[in-house]
């Protein structure tokens, strides 16, 4: 029903939209005027606090069509051939702030959220198939050192050089964002990864270790170091606009959704340790299945409700998959809800962009902004007919650990070091012109004036670890003896 006039949000008739009551025309205002006061009283708490990473997005909802059979992998109602399942999909830059441009070099956060049949699950990946560390109590140093320093306020590339030099797990990753992957062109047109290995478990309990790989079907496309700082200044938010621009013509975007899969056993003796998170499963060992493919087809109506409340959370699984030893997959099971809960508010699972789309029936109650109608009985075991859980469609998710209690780095497989990885990516992979902007992407970022001679001198034995010309490129640029 269309509403005749403004309101309230009590959905009172509004007065006025303009006019405070007043004693006289020219008098002092009454504390009465309640509509006046809700106005001033609700926009001071139009804010909630920005996410402290990936605060600057945007985002969009969609749906998944699989197109293959993959049961015999997953038991996952939303990964059976022929299902489609609604989704949501949230892109952001890592380290700025709200208001900061969006083709800033930096990885993506490629958020989904699938609503699907057993509650929500949610896919929290990167345009990246990795990351900077592998052990999450690095983490929060990891931001502190990409943001701001705590005297001035300013960001400050030699804290970063000085944090990525003193951790080489993150060579792999930074080779990433230094070359023009750094600066995708759009949003549309770069790939996605659930980057962490997860569990997938079929009917009859038998176990897959799974990576998802979403490719962009606009194609791979980036900007180079020039035409990403020009676009920063002439439009921060060139991606946000994109991303709206496109899906409202109807030129929706889409990604195919990639797995690859890797049997349980493997795991042990891989010449990589497939959990750690600095590394890939190289395609040769471990090819790409093609399983479906998503479309965004729906802009938000509401940004703030639908995209900046938007909580996604790796400890969305649903039935038939799990998580897996990877570290820090580990850490953020527990720190994205965590978040959540200061962000928003305990409660926040009950916003309808949050809220699973099927019927749900916990046990948890009240709290800041209730307004699920959970009714008697409200706590289980119960005689009272209450909802009963459902354990056999968990039974192939657990699996045998043991091992002695310590604060320890990964046993190393193989070929497991810092530096291989990326010197495959630079050797195999990268074009010639991929690595001439690599160079010049690096004795960019590390020329910047706060960035000591001493600094410099590590970035170029950190390169040169990953490759000798590499370093020798980087040494050269920088103005120091490699
Ligand atoms: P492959 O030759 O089979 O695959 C290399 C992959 O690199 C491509 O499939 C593509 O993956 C990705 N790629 C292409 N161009 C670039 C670029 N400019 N920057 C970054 N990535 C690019 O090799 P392997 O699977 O054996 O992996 C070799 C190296 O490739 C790895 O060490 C890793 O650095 C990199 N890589 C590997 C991925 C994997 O999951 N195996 C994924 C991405 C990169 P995509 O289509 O996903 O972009």
């Amino acid at each position: 029903m269309s509403v005749p006039y403004s309101t309230d949000d009590a959905g009172h008739p509004a007065p006025s939209d303009g006019l405070s009551q007043s004693v006289g025309p020219n008098g002092p205002l009454l504390l009465q005027d309640h509509f006046l006061i809700q106005k001033m009283a609700h926009f001071n708490r139009e804010r909630v606090p920005e996410r402290v990473v990936h605060a600057k997005g945007g985002g969009a909802f969609g749906e998944m069509e699989i197109t293959e059979d993959v049961s015999r992998y997953t038991s996952a109602d939303l990964f059976q051939k022929g299902r489609k399942t609604p989704l949501l999909l949230r892109f952001s830059t890592v380290a700025g702030e709200l208001g900061s441009a969006d083709s800033a070099r930096d990885p993506r956060g490629f958020a989904l959220k699938f609503y699907t049949e057993h509650g929500n699950y949610d896919i929290v990946g990167n345009n990246t198939p990795i990351f900077f560390i592998r052990d999450p109590s690095k983490f929060s140093d990891f931001i502190h050192s990409q943001k701001r320093r705590a005297d001035n306020q300013l960001r400050d590339n030699n804290m970063q050089w000085d944090f990525w030099t003193l951790n080489p797990e993150s060579a792999h990753q930074v080779s990433f964002l230094m070359t023009d992957r750094g600066t995708p062109k759009t949003w549309r047109h770069m790939n996605g990864y659930g980057s962490h290995t997860f569990l997938w478990y079929n009917a009859e309990g038998e176990k897959f270790w799974v990576k998802y790989h979403f490719k962009t079907d606009q194609g791979a496309e980036n900007l180079d170091a020039d035409k990403a700082k020009a676009l920063e200044a002439a439009d921060p938010d060139a991606h946000r606009r994109d991303l709206w621009e496109s899906i409202k013509k109807g030129d929706f975007p889409s990604w195919t959704v990639k797995v690859q899969i890797m049997p349980f056993d493997d795991a042990v003796n891989y010449r990589f340790n497939p959990f750690d998170l600095t590394k890939v499963w190289p395609h040769g060992d471990y090819p790409e299945i093609t399983i479906g493919k998503f479309t965004l087809n729906r802009n938000p109506s509401n940004y703030f409700a639908e995209i900046e409340q938007a909580a996604f959370e790796p400890s969305n699984l649903v039935p038939g998959i799990g998580g897996s030893p990877d570290k820090m997959l580990q850490g953020r099971l527990f720190s994205y809800p965590d978040t959540h809960r200061y962000r928003i508010g305990p409660n926040y699972l009950q916003l309808p962009v949050n809220q699973p789309k099927v019927a749900t029936r916990s046990y948890n109650l009240d709290g800041p902004m209730t307004y699920s109608n959970n009714a008697d009985p409200v706590y289980a075991p119960n005689t009272a007919g209450g909802a009963v859980s459902a354990n056999e469609l968990y039974e192939g998710e657990g699996y045998h650990v043991s091992g002695e209690m310590v604060r320890s780095a990964y046993e190393l497989h193989k070929e497991d070091d810092d530096f291989g990885q990326a010197r495959t990516l630079w050797e195999k992979v990268l074009t010639d012109t991929e690595r001439t902007s690599m160079v010049g992407n690096i004795v960019g970022h590390a020329s910047a004036p706060e960035v000591t001679d001493d600094m410099k001198k590590r970035v170029v034995e950190y390169w040169t670890n990953v490759h000798p010309d590499l370093g020798v490129g980087v040494a050269k640029g920088l103005g120091v003896q490699a």
